[in-house]
């Protein structure tokens, strides 16, 4: 855990968000859309400056939305693509470190070998292209800040895939699931406590880091198989009173929605290079079961 004093968390209502705050205690400051709109650059900056002295600025809100969108072009730009850059801004001016978050969705996917920090990005969705663009917004800044690139977030709560398998579970005897789509689950306790690990480098010696880091949970899998995984752990933890059949659907099965990047795994050896590495997806999952039936 990070020996940093303030931590100024934005997006603590997030996924990423909450599980830093959890891990932050009395050291992390929470900004959340409470405090301020994304959207407005016055406001965040109103905001961070009201948060009082700091070590560390996170950015950890997004639009993450990937379908929505789609149809939002302007909003998931501000929010992904602008907002970070005025972050990084702000900390560079404080002479801080800042650790943002961004997404295997700025690649296209579609090759089995994982993509590398030094592989150029070419998104297939409006969130890609949002996300993109802020990762650049924030390094053309050139202050001492790092980039985390994730992949398949989910707390122990009902807003993400695992959360949305379980409420389906509960109700239904088949799940379908699209087959195309392998990725690597990362649960959000282990990204933030790795993020803080991170921090603490940085807060000693920022020179030895680089400014983009891939880091997903260790492991990979294909869509269906995380489903029944899902359903396993939770029959084995008693969340779960009946089996569930989950069956492969073609990829044409796909919602419309925004393109997705097919097999799109994240090549996380440099993180593990400077010893930061993620459990593996399972154990990872097993005790986001443990926690839900608590
Ligand atoms: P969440 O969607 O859980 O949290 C994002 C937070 O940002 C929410 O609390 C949201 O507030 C806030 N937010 C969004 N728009 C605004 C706005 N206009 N003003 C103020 N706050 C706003 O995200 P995660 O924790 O899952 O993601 C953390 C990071 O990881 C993000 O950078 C994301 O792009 C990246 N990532 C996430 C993945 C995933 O599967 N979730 C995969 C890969 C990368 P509110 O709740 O009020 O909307």
């Amino acid at each position: 855990m990070t020996s940093t004093r303030h931590v100024i968390v934005v997006g603590a209502a997030g996924q990423v968000g909450g599980a830093l705050m959890r891990q932050l205690g009395d050291r992390g400051v929470p900004i959340t859309r409470q405090e301020a709109d994304m959207t407005n650059r016055a406001d965040l900056l109103k905001s961070l400056a009201d948060a009082g002295p700091a070590q560390l600025l996170i950015n950890a809100a997004a639009y993450t939305n990937v379908d929505r969108a789609e149809s939002e072009p302007a909003l998931a730009h501000v929010v992904n693509g602008e907002a970070p850059g005025w972050m990084a801004e702000w900390a560079a001016e404080q002479q801080i470190p800042f650790v943002h978050y961004s997404t295997e969705y700025v690649f296209p996917g579609g090759q089995p070998e994982p993509w590398s920090e030094r592989d150029t990005p070419a998104p297939l969705s409006v969130y890609g292209a949002s996300k993109l663009a802020g990762e650049q917004a924030v390094r053309a800044v050139g202050g001492h800040d790092i980039t985390l690139r994730t992949s398949w977030v989910y707390d122990d709560s009902a807003r993400n895939f695992v959360g949305r398998v379980l409420e389906r579970a509960a109700t239904v005897d088949q799940l379908t699931m699209v087959a195309d789509q392998k990725g690597a689950p990362t649960y959000a306790p282990d990204l933030a406590a790795t993020t803080l690990a991170i921090a603490d480098v940085m807060a000693v010696n920022g020179a030895t880091l680089p400014n983009l880091l891939h880091l997903t949970g260790a492991g990979s899998v294909w869509r269906p198989e995380y489903a029944r995984t899902i359903i396993s752990l939770a029959r084995d933890s008693g969340l779960l009173a009946r089996d569930v059949a989950v069956v492969d659907a073609p990829v044409s099965a796909q919602a419309d929605g925004a393109a997705r990047p097919q097999s799109c795994l994240l090549d996380c050896s440099l993180a593990e290079s400077f010893g930061f590495t993620l459990p593996d997806w399972q154990s990872s999952l097993a005790r986001s079961m443990s926690a839900r039936s608590q």
